[in-house]
């Protein structure tokens, strides 16, 4: 609809046209405005608009001393029991190249008991510092003492750049330390870049896929971002790599922390698959028509190796379970091969799946547009096309 100016607020400032995202706003004066809007900016320059402009260099400086406080790329290494989250080496995959970029170091940030041997897991994946709080008290991940244990670390080394795991662990500790110390989180990056003023640019989905956004935190520090499983490359892990371990000691007390792990009920589901870090996957979509048609590509995964995906279309039918989806709103994976049955390639399903290193797409529709990031496209009938390929590997193998 139209916009509605309250002429009675509205002073021509232009702070509206400036601040709009989408450069929707113009303002238009009448001559007689204009008039009286050269006279205000004449009287202003007279009366020594030149303080102003001093207060901002000032304000300017300032923001450039804080920022220049700030320097190093700290990952934080997930770990439950001392067993470390693979997203962690991903991590510091690609903090490594920030930091190079930076012209700075990369450090790990250890938390927990008995966690030592992951300062060294770190220096084999890149990290060339590692800061180290081993207490009794992180034994077990909990919010509030993990979060003291960050805030401390930051405000006593203030790294520039702080990326964790976007799991349920690193969602909600980088949620509570960027609201603590008032600094800005970018969720669910797939891409990350420096531009020449060291600011991270964060890049991610936005608006339901449809563009990708890149997200920059210009003004505060440190810069914060989670990045999913398998969305960054494994780096290389370089046995006997060695880095400096600066131990800390936090603080914090047992009896002041409210919430209490009483006992860990493992799930004991037969059935888990980790899609997210298989080598092989087959999906199947909307195309696979019904719930029993997915047993052909189950034949063709057990072939391979490997595990059964799908689409959400798939999923929202009731064929397969929410942990099988790949995309925006499922898992993010990186296999050797991905076969894509039936699936039209929607951006949000492309976004889980298009950096996997082979992709094979299945699809009578010869403009599906899977074909896009396809390796190789078949164009045909799947019902036909899996189990030859599935019989075909069999005759190779006997
Ligand atoms: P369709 O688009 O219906 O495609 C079916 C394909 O099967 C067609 O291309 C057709 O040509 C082909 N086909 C049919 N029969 C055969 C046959 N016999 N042989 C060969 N080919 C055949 N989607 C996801 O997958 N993952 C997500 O995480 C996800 N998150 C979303 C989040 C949001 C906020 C929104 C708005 C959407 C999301 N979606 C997601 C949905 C996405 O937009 C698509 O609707 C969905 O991916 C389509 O699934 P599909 O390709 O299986 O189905």
């Amino acid at each position: 609809g139209e916009p509605i100016i309250l002429s009675e607020k509205c002073i021509g400032c232009v702070k509206c046209v400036k601040v709009c995202p989408a450069e929707a706003l113009e303002m238009f004066f009448t001559p007689e405005e204009l008039k009286i809007l050269e006279e205000l900016a004449r009287q202003q320059e007279a009366a020594g608009a030149g303080g102003a402009a001093e207060e901002v260099d000032e304000e300017e400086a300032a923001l450039a001393r804080m920022l220049a406080a700030y320097r190093g790329v700290w990952v934080f290494i997930e770990q439950t029991e001392g067993e470390p989250a693979k997203v962690s080496w991903e991590l510091l995959g690609v903090g490594g190249e920030l930091a190079r970029s930076l012209g700075t170091e990369l450090c790990a940030v250890v938390i927990g008991r008995d966690v030592e041997h992951l300062c060294r897991e770190s220096f084999a994946y890149g990290a060339t510092k590692a800061y180290l709080l081993d207490q009794e008290v992180f034994l077990h991940y909990r919010t509030e003492p993990y979060l003291e244990a960050c805030c401390y670390l930051i405000g006593k080394y203030k790294p520039e750049i702080i990326l964790m795991g976007a799991t349920g662990m690193g969602r909600d500790l980088a949620g509570a330390v960027a609201t603590r110390v008032k600094t800005g989180l970018t969720a669910d990056c797939t891409g990350l870049d420096v531009d020449d003023k060291r600011n991270l640019k964060q890049t991610r989905p936005a608006f339901g896929g449809n563009i990708m956004a890149t997200i920059m935190c210009d003004r505060f520090r440190p810069q914060m971002a989670t990045v999913r499983p398998h969305v960054m490359k494994m780096p290389e892990r370089i046995e006997g790599a060695t880095g400096e371990i600066v131990r800390e000691q936090c603080a914090i007390n047992e009896a002041d922390i409210l919430t209490k792990v009483l006992e860990i009920i493992r799930d004991k589901k037969g059935d888990h698959v980790d899609l997210a870090g298989a080598e092989f996957i087959v999906s199947g979509g909307r195309g696979m028509m019904a719930p029993e048609n997915f047993s052909i590509l189950k034949e063709l995964a057990d072939e391979l190796g490997g595990v059964v995906g799908a689409s959400r279309s798939a999923v929202d039918a009731g064929w397969m379970p929410h942990e099988r989806q790949v995309g925006q709103t499922g898992k993010t994976v990186r296999p050797k091969i991905y076969i894509a049955c039936g699936i039209s390639g929607a951006i949000q399903h492309l976004v889980g799946m298009q950096d996997s290193d082979v992709v094979i797409a299945i699809n009578r529709d010869k403009d599906a547009p899977i074909f896009q990031v396809a390796t190789y496209g078949i164009v045909g009938d799947l019902f036909q096309i899996v189990p030859a390929i599935t019989q075909r590997i069999r005759e190779l193998k006997n």
